[in-house]
């Protein structure tokens, strides 16, 4: 007699990967039994145990993440747990994964059965930094609570005591553990009411099989019907009382229901689990992540951050540009103060010193650019960029990853075309190739801080360059549909990309980040600019017409004053580059791009040394214009170029330098990337073809709405 009242029957249960297999066998040692449970093919593990007066019975669960009655194994386990009323449940629970494992506690507590919970896997939990107050924890969820690591035995004596002392003890069950809300449990006590002298359904506990049929759980329904004397009206009360809930709260109750589990669960875990710093990391981030990857919020706050960038970018760029300006201005003035008149003065003075000052120039607001897109790179932002966009890019047909060097080629295309590597479909790849040169690259910004700082006040030139970025992201997205279409058809793969913790940046890092681009742009402006300027500054000198000189240089001897001397100076210079090589060329252009309101020779002639690299649009325009003036510096361009422009044209201006060709050194990376000449040819082609039109449909606008 007194033997038989020592025993005890334990059922484990747990999810699946909790090491509920591992604790079983740490349980019973080798004394195990293995059969199925009836009529189903789920295998059914006993062990036996031996525990100071106790002779226990270890029933070893399906692993189950929920007690619904969606599967077999929820089946079993929940049937084993109400039909063989075991003396204790003993949930194994991934204590690193705590809060998705106890949505299957909260559902046994409602069983009406005695639980100890193992928070098994203690042992990870403490590597990933969780901490827990197990006596808070413990009051809160109803239950004993016992860490325990699994195939280590760690626990394993401490679990078997708890078990012995629930079942021993006469503590009131927790069945009420979660509050639905009042709506819920008031449907919860009606249905109740019915259920309560039920003599065929006394086995359920009246608030599980409530909140069972308020779930649409079939399998309580058929027992209902089967068992029930009232069945009709409990069914018909039930679904009652799901309609109500419903016009209430949308969803259905069982989501609702659901929720409430969740919510108990994570204010349970709030109060008595502690994270130290690297998960608070993680945690935080996924905190973080909730509204800027918010499927409503963060396409809009991305667009924020982008154009905060580009605000700051021009703002806090504006004084340094001004400095820089200054001195090569200086510098200008002193190379013709000291050197003779002549060839080596010109080359120098107008050359040299007014190209490469012009491109250094806009130093300040590229690196003030790179360091804000290290800033976003550095704190995580870059990576959610990506995930956020990749919704879009599949609707280009692109990957989410196409998106990284799409933006890399905001700095730059080269290394743009260069990071599509990391595209594993070809398709993808030659289509983000083609239209990386329309992400309006660092090499254009010169051109347009010049021309929407001279047409456009402080106020909206901010805007109007950030509508020439928007621009070409929106021909991206339209050129790159049509090529995934017509082009290079086929499925793009999907999207596998690991989001690291958010983290603030460091100074160190940030400054390596933005001094690395805006190296690669000062190499840039010291090599190819350099060999441009020098290029466009012969182009635009030769042929010189002796004759001509000869003509001014007897005026400027006869001049008045120093004013008319100017004048004739600069006269003499216009005459000499309209007969010069470039002069040439940029006139042939100019036809060309008359319909584009583009008519002007000089434009053209600095359009066609852009091909070079596009910020040699600026230094040829300072180069073509402050031949005929003293200095060589932007204000004077920017006055210059107001004599032959209107902000319409200003702005087709801008536009035409934004699409048409990549420069040649763009062209070369795309030839060797892609392995053919036929993809650098067509993206030449494409993008001058595509120029013209835009800027075609925007002038011609400009001139219907009388903006000319
Ligand atoms: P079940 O699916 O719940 O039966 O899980 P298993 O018992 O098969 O265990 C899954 C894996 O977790 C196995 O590789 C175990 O060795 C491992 N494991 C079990 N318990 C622990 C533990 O406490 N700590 C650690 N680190 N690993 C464990
Ligand atoms: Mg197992």
């Amino acid at each position: 007699m007194v033997v038989s009242q020592n025993r005890l029957t334990i059922a484990l249960a747990g999810n699946p990967n909790s090491g509920k297999t591992t604790v079983f066998n740490a349980l019973t040692g080798a004394r195990q039994h293995v059969g199925n449970y009836p009529g189903v093919t789920v295998e059914r593990k006993e062990g036996y145990r031996r525990f100071g007066d106790y002779q226990l019975t270890v029933v070893d669960l399906p692993g189950t993440y929920s007690l619904t009655a969606h599967s077999v194994d929820e089946l079993v386990a929940r049937n084993f747990i109400v039909d063989e009323r075991p003396d204790v449940v003993v949930q194994v629970v991934d204590a690193s994964n705590l809060e998705r494992n106890l949505y299957l506690g909260t559902q046994i507590m409602e069983l009406k059965v005695p639980l100890v919970l193992a928070f098994n896997m203690s042992d990870v939990a403490d590597s990933r930094g969780y901490r827990f107050d197990y006596e808070r924890l413990s009051a809160l969820l109803g239950a004993p609570i016992v860490p325990t690591v699994g195939h280590k035995g760690v626990g394993i004596d401490d679990l078997l005591r708890a078990v012995v002392e629930v079942a021993s003890s006469e503590r009131p069950l927790h069945e009420e553990l979660v509050h639905y809300g009042r709506d819920i449990e008031a449907e919860i006590n009606r249905l109740g009411g019915f259920l309560e002298d039920e003599q065929g359904l006394d086995k359920y506990p009246p608030r599980w099989v409530a909140i069972k049929l308020l779930e649409g759980d079939e399998e309580i329904r058929e027992k209902v019907r089967r068992s029930a004397v009232k069945a009709d009206r409990i069914l018909a009360g039930a679904q009652a009382a799901i309609g109500r809930l419903q016009k209430l709260y949308v969803d259905p109750p069982a989501v609702v229901i659901a929720e409430a589990r969740y919510g108990f669960i994570s204010g349970a875990c709030e109060e008595a689990v502690r994270i130290s710093t690297v998960e608070a990391r993680h945690d935080m981030s996924d905190r973080i992540d909730t509204v800027l990857t918010n499927r409503a919020l963060g396409l809009p706050i991305f667009l924020v951050l982008m154009w905060l960038v580009f605000q700051l970018t021009f703002t806090l760029g504006a004084p340094p540009m001004g400095w820089i300006e200054a001195f090569f201005g200086w510098l200008s003035e002193l190379v013709a103060g000291v050197l003779p008149e002549g060839y080596v003065r010109s080359l120098l003075a107008d050359g040299i010193i007014a190209g490469v000052g012009g491109v250094l120039v806009f130093l300040p607001n590229i690196l003030l650019l790179f360091l804000a897109i290290a800033f976003l790179e550095d704190s995580g932002y870059m990576a959610r960029a990506a995930f956020i966009m990749d919704r879009i890019m599949h609707k280009i047909g692109l990957h989410g990853k196409s998106f990284i060097p799409l933006l890399i080629g905001f700095g730059c295309t080269i290394p743009a075309v260069m990071a599509t590597r990391m595209l594993e479909n070809r398709r993808d790849r030659i289509v983000t190739i083609l239209v990386s040169p329309l992400m309006s690259c660092g090499a254009r910004l010169p051109v347009y801080v010049l021309l929407s700082g001279a047409f456009f006040g402080p106020a909206v030139a901010g805007n109007v360059i950030f509508s020439l970025y928007i621009l070409g992201i929106v021909l991206a997205v339209l050129m790159g549909k049509l090529f995934r279409r017509y082009l290079l058809p086929g499925p793009s793969t999907p999207f596998v990309m690991e989001l690291p913790p958010y983290r603030l940046p460091t100074a160190r890092g940030l400054l390596i980040h933005m001094w690395q681009r805006g190296w690669f742009y000062l190499k840039k402006a010291g090599t190819i600019i350099l060999a441009m300027s020098v290029v466009m500054w012969a182009l635009s000198t030769f042929p010189r017409r002796k004759e001509l000189e000869g003509q001014y240089a007897s005026r400027i001897e006869a001049a008045a004053d120093e004013e008319e001397v100017a004048h004739l100076e600069g006269e003499l210079a216009q005459k000499q580059l309209e007969l010069s090589f470039a002069g040439r060329i940029g006139k042939g252009l100019a036809h060309v791009l008359k319909p584009v309101g583009l008519g002007e020779w000089k434009i053209g002639t600095a359009l066609f040394a852009g091909f070079g690299a596009k910020e040699i649009v600026v230094s040829t325009l300072g180069t073509l214009y402050s031949l005929g003036e003293s200095e060589g510096e932007s204000e004077a361009l920017r006055g210059a170029l107001k004599e032959d422009l209107s902000p319409l044209k200003a702005y087709v201006f801008m536009v035409f330098v934004l699409i048409y060709v990549p420069c040649v050194a763009s062209v070369a990376v795309i030839k060797r990337e892609t392995n053919s000449w036929r993809w650098p040819l067509f993206a030449i082609g494409y993008t001058t073809v595509l120029a013209w039109v835009v800027s075609l449909v925007i002038y011609q606008g400009g001139v219907l709405l009388g903006l000319a």
